[in-house]
């Protein structure tokens, strides 16, 4: 198929050509149609399937037959996070460029004001994250009467940041009588039902089972010990990549540290993280996109939906506790059928996560020890929500230390194990 035979009026049809796109991905082979028709829509599909585009062109091609030139709030567009909104906001504005339609995207983080005096001025399409939409929405700054397409997107990250019950909220403000687009990744039971409550006999459609990974994403894992993994991303960037690399840490602290580090051996890096502001966090991104850096380090809300055209490799320095966040991260490369790497750094801390990321997967991911740093002498450990070692203390000693133990080295993460498996029974 072609977007030629998708009937899409021409001022979309040149701006999608503008963008490079000649075939539709297959969300939007499925989407377009019954959007344009009209129909309510379930898409269970992650980013890097082209799902922004398989709303954003049917919306704008129903609200440009609106007669009635207003500019009343008539498409509303609710996404978890600011970078995911600000690229939405971008998305629609590229293949909106030759329509009368004005867009535009407001989220928390930074002051109010001109986000509040474009929305003054009129807006057809918005795109927003939910607290600073409830925040204008209690200020009378922002009205739903009119609202004729709600889009809800990534709604199982909407529960999993905790925003569930403010786009509750939000929902209960939406005319009854709209066109209600709901995409999600995963299908949790919480999302199931809410999906079931808002959404009128929708066409569904599923892309990519959340469990299954990109086939142009070549996968591997690199076993080295914790302390070593800083030494070890060091190398790879000096040594085995010269492309930019998205990195991902569990921390907001630890992403810092990697920053650090790899600044101090000369490589342009930069981290963003929710403790970053909002301004600083664009500027990284920006320049990340445009080349002038060459890593960034993200945590996982952070980089959430981070669409980089062309972006070949995607580091985890840590695997993280929920499997599925595996197949997000490494969603960032392999894009729309480009190839991608991603490299996953495994620690005794990591080996349980990657048994149950496998596992979800559905595969083994090859080990790479062609590197100085590899180790065959793992021992699995649990993680707490510092990032060490589950009942390691590092501010006090304990009792049992303090007696005639003091001077027994510490316990060796690092030890061989006895049995050659990986997972030692506790
Ligand atoms: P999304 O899943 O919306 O985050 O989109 C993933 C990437 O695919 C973005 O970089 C889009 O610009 C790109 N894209 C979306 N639709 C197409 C298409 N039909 N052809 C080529 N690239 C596309």
């Amino acid at each position: 198929m072609n977007f030629t035979d998708l009937n899409l009026i021409e001022p979309i049809a040149k701006a999608i050509q503008e963008q490079g796109y000649t075939t539709p991905t297959p969300i939007q082979e499925r989407s377009i149609p019954d959007i344009l028709n009209g129909r309510d829509f379930l898409g269970c599909a992650q980013t890097g399937t082209g799902k922004t585009a398989a709303f954003a062109i049917p919306i704008l091609q129903n609200l440009s037959k609106n007669k009635v030139q207003n500019k009343h709030i008539k498409a509303l567009i609710l996404t978890p996070t600011r970078e995911l909104a600000i690229q939405i906001e971008e998305n629609i504005k590229a293949y909106g460029k030759y329509l009368p339609l004005k867009e535009l995207v407001v989220f928390g983080g930074v002051k109010q004001g001109s986000q509040e005096t474009a929305l003054r001025r009129g807006v057809d399409i918005l795109v927003a994250t939910p607290g600073r939409l409830l925040d204008f929405i209690a200020q009378g700054i922002v009205s739903l009467k009119n609202l004729e397409i709600f889009v809800l997107d990534e709604a199982d990250r909407m529960l999993d940041m905790g925003f569930v019950h403010d786009v509750k909220r939000i929902i209960k403000l939406l005319p009854q009588r709209r066109q209600t687009l709901f995409f999600s990744a995963t299908m949790p039971s919480e999302i199931q039902k809410l999906a079931d409550s808002i959404l009128n006999n929708p066409v569904k459609v599923e892309v990519t089972p959340v469990s299954s990974t990109a086939e142009t994403i070549k996968q591997s894992v690199y076993f080295v010990e914790k302390d070593d993994k800083l030494d070890l991303l060091t190398h790879i960037l000096q040594n085995d990549i010269s492309d930019s690399v998205l990195v991902f840490s569990r921390t907001k602290h630890g992403a810092d540290k990697i920053a650090r580090k790899l600044q101090a051996s000369k490589i342009s890096t930069e981290a963003i993280h929710g403790n970053k502001s909002q301004n600083a966090r664009q500027n990284a991104l920006n320049n990340f996109k445009s080349g002038k850096t060459r890593v960034l380090v993200a945590t996982d809300i952070a980089a959430r939906g981070i669409d980089i055209d062309e972006l070949k490799y995607v580091v985890n320095f840590e695997l993280s506790d929920v499997s599925e966040t595996y197949v997000h991260r490494i969603g960032r490369t392999g894009r729309a059928g480009a190839e991608g790497s991603s490299i996953s750094f495994v620690d005794g801390l990591d080996l349980l996560n990657l048994k149950n990321t496998e596992k979800l997967i559905g595969m083994k991911i090859p080990i790479v020890k062609d590197h100085p740093f590899h180790t065959d002498n793992l021992v699995a450990q649990k993680r707490d929500s510092n990032n060490k070692p589950a009942g390691a203390r590092t501010d006090r000693p304990r009792a049992s230390q303090t007696a005639n133990t003091k001077k027994k080295p510490a316990v060796d993460a690092g030890k061989k194990p006895k049995n050659k498996s990986f997972f030692r029974k506790k």
